[in-house]
């Protein structure tokens, strides 16, 4: 229960136009994509600059009042979902500070869009890599919460290392104002890496410098069916040695395509048979390089037994529509019922035995599930999701996540020394889970992290690490 006086202070601090107690307005901010943790809250705070944020932070440490960041609501383990704090939305934060073409950097505020800041650099002629499924709605200080990884990790990596600078709100109100375009700044501890990641629980990002790249003259786009996993793998390493610049590389078994054939209206198998397992490639070209290059690779891995069949898009609509098949295949599943999730890496050379040992594990302790693994092949990442069994009981399905989670969790860290949390982040989701499998070292060190810079507790309690 939040004091009226603290209330009125921090509706104050948020200015006029910066706060909301419509249920109508909030409602939608409580639920996530998923539909799995549904919040509460007393206050919505939207402030429009980082002055106002700041004041807030400020009235929050002076009272103790715990407080939850959001931007664009689309993390995927309820870190962004407040359980009674007050909901601090960033979206109002939103503008393009500067894109600076020659330095290829750009400076954003945290509530800017993904899609919006991919169009800033492309109008500037550059390209901003960072690119996932939910680009039309999160927001760059989501991203770098989260280090967001996306398509495009296996090139440029994922959102730690395009970070150059940040701004951020402390847990005590002040703002550390460290926005800088420097490649090289060896002054000491590197701040702004303890922020990415953290999902909130140490601060609130306001800003960020970005890094931009050469926009490529002409991606060439291809779908491909390999034999199995192990195909898979060693399609991308010949594809890295043949083609240079490989900017996309992404697996989907058949389960996962007939799921988006079934659901998704207009989508189309691109191939004329059925196959177990296949791969989306992207490929950059720049200028002065000729084109063709993804055609000349699917020939030559096909003379080498790599790949079954293929097709490379020959417009930019096709290419479209293949990525669209990839992109689908999470949101697909919902119309099949309930869905077990994991957002797991191992070292890619692993990937094949992993799949292959998890899919056995399933099978054995929930027959009929229906796994299908999918994603960032070419970083180690696998969603390994698992539908219920055709026809099964959803919530009877969904009341094993802990148990079916923990025999997946368990041979993704024992068997293959691998993570739990790929991408996602940690959240509410596994807050416990990360116990069980990190050190105990890392565990208190982290705690002591929190500690020093939020010994209150009021940024995003209950999430990544318990204080
Ligand atoms: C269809 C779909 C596809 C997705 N694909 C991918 C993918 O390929 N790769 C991937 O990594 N993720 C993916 N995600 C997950 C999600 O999009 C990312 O985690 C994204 O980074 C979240 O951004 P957001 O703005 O929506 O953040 P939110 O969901 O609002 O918040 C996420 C976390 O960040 C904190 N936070 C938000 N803004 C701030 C801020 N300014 N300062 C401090 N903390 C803040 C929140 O408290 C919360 O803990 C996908 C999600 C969906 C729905």
């Amino acid at each position: 229960m939040i004091a009226a006086d603290t209330i009125a202070r921090l509706k104050a601090a948020a200015g006029a136009g910066g706060w909301s107690e419509d249920a109508g307005e909030i409602a939608p901010l409580l639920v996530e994509w998923r539909d799995k943790y549904h919040g509460a809250t007393p206050l919505l705070l939207k402030p429009n600059s980082v002055e106002a944020v700041a004041a807030i932070v400020k009235v929050c440490a002076e009272t103790r009042t715990p407080i939850v960041p959001q931007g664009g609501n689309t993390g995927l383990v309820g870190g962004q979902v407040p359980q009674g704090q007050v909901l601090l939305s960033l979206r109002r934060l939103n503008q393009v500070r500067n894109v600076d073409a020659l330095g290829n950097t750009m400076t954003l505020e945290a509530g800017v869009i993904l899609a919006e800041a991919q169009k800033a650099a492309d109008d500037a002629g550059r390209l901003f890599p960072m690119s996932l499924a939910s680009e039309g709605s999160a927001t760059i200080g989501g991203l770098i919460s989260t280090n967001a990884g996306g398509t495009g990790v296996l090139a440029y990596g994922n959102m730690r290392e395009l970070v150059l600078g940040l701004e951020a709100v402390l847990p005590d109100g002040r703002v550390w104002r460290g926005l800088s375009g420097l490649r090289k700044d060896n002054t000491g501890y590197d701040l702004k890496q303890i922020f990415i990641g953290a999902e909130g629980t140490l601060g609130v990002v306001t800003a960020a410098t970005v890094k931009l790249f050469a926009k490529p003259a002409a991606t060439e786009t291809a779908f491909v069916a390999v034999p199995n996993v192990e195909a898979a793998v060693a399609l991308l390493r010949f594809a890295q040695e043949r083609a240079g610049s490989v900017t996309g590389f992404e697996l989907i078994p058949r389960i996962g395509l007939e799921f988006v054939l079934k659901h998704v209206p207009g989508a189309r198998d691109p191939l004329n048979a059925p196959h177990p397992w296949y791969v989306l490639i992207e490929i950059s070209l720049h200028a002065g390089e000729a084109a063709g290059v993804a055609g000349d690779l699917l020939a030559d891995a096909a003379t080498q037994g790599l790949i079954a069949d293929g097709t490379v898009a020959q417009s930019k609509a096709q290419a479209q529509a293949l990525w669209k098949l990839r992109e689908e295949v999470s949101g697909a599943q919902k119309p099949e019922g309930g869905s077990i999730k994991h957002d797991v890496s191992v070292p890619v050379s692993s990937i094949p035995a992993f799949i292959a040992r998890a899919t056995a594990a399933v099978a054995a302790i929930a027959p009929g599930a229906r796994p299908v693994p999918f994603g960032h092949i070419g970083d180690g990442n696998i969603h390994f999701n698992i539908s219920q069994p055709a026809g099964a009981d959803t919530a009877q399905f969904l009341a094993r996540w802990d148990e079916v989670s923990r025999v997946v969790h368990d041979i993704v860290v024992h068997e293959f020394a691998g993570s739990i949390s790929a991408e996602h982040g940690v959240g509410q989701m596994k807050v416990d889970e990360i116990v069980r499998y990190k050190s105990a070292e890392a565990i208190d060190t982290m705690r002591a992290i929190k500690r020093a810079l939020d010994p209150s507790n009021i940024m995003n309690p209950g999430k990544v690490v318990r204080a």
